[in-house]
């Protein structure tokens, strides 16, 4: 069998080293005699986890002391119904800049419970761009802005941050935290399902300034309402117990590694060699371009559907793994996680080279 290369979107590639300690510890944690799993979330080796986790979070983010860090579950999906819940409650207002599928569901879903207005949107060019933002548009009493910091489907990122001024800038961090150093105190809150960069799916995380918290509406879920996960240490009830330990690993990772300056410097390099490829490839070209690109999902096209379909089969059989592009778009998609080695895109390469010569 060819070593395996994993370019899956999420649940994605997790670092080796990782998950060689995972195994390690798996019927004893340190000597208690139990799998992390197993353990109660009220013993004092589970605190122990969990605090690690935060404390590591904290410091490899440069987490500012009036954020709070919520380990919550739901997915990044559940987020973009708490975030109404609990945020839209002065004017009841919300702006959204439409970048993609996950930008829209954030938009649709708190359009239900208030006025929502869209600033701008990049589906006139199948969300190939980032779209330049009239500040004319933004609504001063707006009760938050929301965007998707990186679209995961169509391969897009901020480069630049709207100037919301007063309004709380809200980012669906979910594929690129972890991936470049990023100053939280731009944003009112940044949220991420952990399953792209972060560790296993069914913890989400959420960074949170103090001051929006507390003013959830009166009928919003008990369990939706950020004051009960801040006030309860995010254990309101069970966390999901695995998935922090799992990124409690994956913080000590990425700080062996040198933290975020070391993870975007890694990120910058690995991307350019695919990205420096299909710029100068006369059958695969990338479907978006400039600084627009990015650093952690590559879609890209041969412009001919059965020759796609063929290069993903054959990619498969040499160990390049999940390069289909998202359902809703086809192509194909190198998702280029902290996890996955400037080897494997080397490689990756190569074998597109060949295919390329061969086709
Ligand atoms: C994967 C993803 C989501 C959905 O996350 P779930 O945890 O499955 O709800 C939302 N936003 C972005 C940017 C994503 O990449």
């Amino acid at each position: 069998m060819p070593e395996i290369f994993n370019f899956s979107a999420g649940p994605a590639v997790l670092p080796k080293e990782v998950l060689k300690t995972a195994a390690d510890e798996m019927l004893d944690y340190k000597g208690t005699g139990q799998c992390v799993m197993e353990m109660s979330h009220r013993s004092k080796e589970y605190q122990a986890i969990i605090d690690e986790c935060e404390a590591l979070l904290r410091e490899v983010m440069s987490v500012p002391e009036n954020y709070k860090v919520l380990f919550l579950q739901g997915g990044a999906s559940s987020q973009f119904a708490m975030l109404p819940l609990n945020l839209m409650n002065k004017s009841g207002k919300a702006d959204f800049v439409i970048t993609g599928q996950w930008a829209k569901k954030a938009y649709d879903e708190a359009a239900r419970y208030g006025d929502c207005k869209i600033i701008a949107s990049s589906k006139d060019k199948t969300f190939s761009y980032i779209p330049t933002l009239d500040k004319s548009e933004f609504r001063a009493d707006a009760d938050y802005f929301h965007i998707c910091l990186n679209n995961t489907i169509f391969g897009t990122k901020f480069s630049k941050l709207p100037e919301t001024g007063n309004v709380p800038l809200i980012a669906d961090a979910s594929s690129c935290i972890l991936s470049e150093p990023i100053d939280v105190s731009e944003f009112g809150v940044i949220y991420a399902g952990a399953q792209k960069n972060m560790g296993p799916a069914g913890l989400t995380v959420v960074i949170i300034r103090e001051d929006l918290i507390g003013n959830a509406r009166d009928y919003t879920p008990t369990m939706f309402d950020y004051k009960i996960h801040a006030e309860n240490g995010s254990m309101y009830n069970t966390p999901p117990t695995y998935g922090i330990y799992m990124l409690k690993l994956v913080l000590e990772w990425v700080k062996n590694k040198g933290g975020l300056t070391a993870m975007k410097e890694h990120n910058v390099k690995k991307a350019a060699v695919l990205y420096d490829y299909l710029d100068g490839s006369k059958m695969f070209s990338a479907t978006v371009s400039g600084d627009d690109r990015s650093l952690m999902n590559v879609p890209f096209v041969t412009g001919n559907e059965e020759l796609d379909k063929k290069f993903i089969k054959e990619a498969k059989e040499q160990g390049f793994i999940n390069l289909g592009g998202h359902r809703s778009v086809g192509g194909m998609r190198a998702s280029i996680y902290n996890a996955m080695p400037t080897e494997g895109v080397v490689k990756l390469v190569d074998f597109m080279r060949k295919f390329e010569e061969n086709n």
